[in-house]
């Protein structure tokens, strides 16, 4: 069952597809649950059935990141914190970047404040492999540098990733850092997945894809990012460590529209680029190319079960039937 056991959590954004399904594992290996979420994105259906069969051990607050207060409260009795609230949204025109900021930098701050002011020892950060921009090296591993996001939301994903470190150094406790590529899943609000589900909804007969066609990127089941932050979380050393958590492989974003209109069972459609911005990017900020090195994390003995493809295909069934 590994180390992870009896430990006191708190979850924060735990109502969220990736933190209410961390939040499901964590209950089986007997840990007390907190959960912190302000359901902006999350719900509490998310994680309704944990509260109805283990009320004992799984507590909800509903409260704000941004709040000390709210924070203070759900940090009672906790010796861990995984900080997986976040404004999750990368395309600018669905998320201004003040959102952003405070949904994300001000409030990782704030997290941070109550936690050194609270007697938890460890804290594991939700980031993204948008904080590595362009990369020039594919697959890339967790020391590339430069560091330069293009996106607000990456930016604001490294700015935490480094107040979490100076924090973890100044205050004595050690900090995760998760780079997760795109994580997929039937709870998953948004994506392409679920933006092409949608869209077939609509229309059946056309399917508008942003972006020049070439876009390709790992996608990593949900089971599969539930076991690997587990994994991390039991071998984690050091005073901060950064890994990178995703697929060994990719898929075209045309290649996810074809699996998404064949699992629809769809005939006929036709696919209507929009041909993107900034040299064929599906909105501003969009990495068109995108492979983590998860070596690393490999050598901790954690292996996905599911490739790229086979994480699409999983969740589009998952959603459309
Ligand atoms: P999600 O939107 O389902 O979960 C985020 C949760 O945080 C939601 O339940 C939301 O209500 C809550 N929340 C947001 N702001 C809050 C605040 N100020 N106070 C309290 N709760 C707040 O998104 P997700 O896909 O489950 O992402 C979880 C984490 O993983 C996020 O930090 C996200 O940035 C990161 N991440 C996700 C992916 C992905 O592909 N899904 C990839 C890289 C990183």
């Amino acid at each position: 069952m590994g180390l992870v056991m009896l430990m006191r959590v708190l979850v924060t954004g735990g109502a969220g597809f990736i933190g209410s399904c961390l939040c499901e594992e964590l209950v089986k290996r007997c840990c007390e649950v907190s959960i912190l979420d302000n359901f902006s994105s999350g719900s509490r259906s998310n994680v309704q059935h944990l509260l109805d069969a283990g009320s004992h051990r799984v507590r909800l607050f509903v409260g704000d990141c941004t709040k000390r207060d709210d924070l203070v409260r759900a940090l009672e009795g906790v010796d861990v914190v995984f900080h997986f609230a976040a404004n999750p949204e990368v395309r600018l025109e669905l998320s201004d970047p003040e959102t952003c900021f405070r949904q994300n930098v001000y409030a990782t701050h704030v997290v941070l404040e109550a936690v050194r002011n609270s007697r938890v020892k460890k804290i594991v950060f939700a980031s993204t492999s948008t904080v590595y921009g362009d990369a020039r090296v594919v697959p890339t591993p967790e020391d590339y540098a430069p560091l330069e996001p293009i996106s607000v939301y990456g930016a604001s994903k490294l700015a935490s990733e480094a107040l979490i470190t100076a924090y973890a150094h100044s205050y004595g406790f050690a900090a995760l850092i998760l780079r997760f590529a795109n994580v997929v899943g039937s709870k998953s609000g948004h994506g392409v997945i679920f933006d092409f589900v949608r869209k077939l909804r609509e229309n059946p007969r056309e399917l508008e894809i942003l972006g020049d066609g070439t876009q390709t990127k790992s996608y990593l089941y949900i089971d599969d990012c539930v076991s690997a932050v587990l994994t991390a979380f039991e071998c984690m050393r050091g005073r901060v460590e950064v890994l990178n958590v995703g697929s060994e492989d990719q898929v075209g974003v045309r290649e996810i529209a074809e699996i998404v209109v064949e699992e629809m069972r769809l005939k006929g459609v036709g696919f209507r680029l929009t041909g993107g911005v900034d040299g064929g990017r599906g909105w501003v900020g969009d990495v068109k190319n995108m492979l983590l090195d998860v070596t690393k994390l490999k050598a901790k003995g954690w292996k996905p079960k599911y490739n790229s493809k086979e994480a699409v295909r999983q969740t589009t069934r998952q959603i459309t039937t």
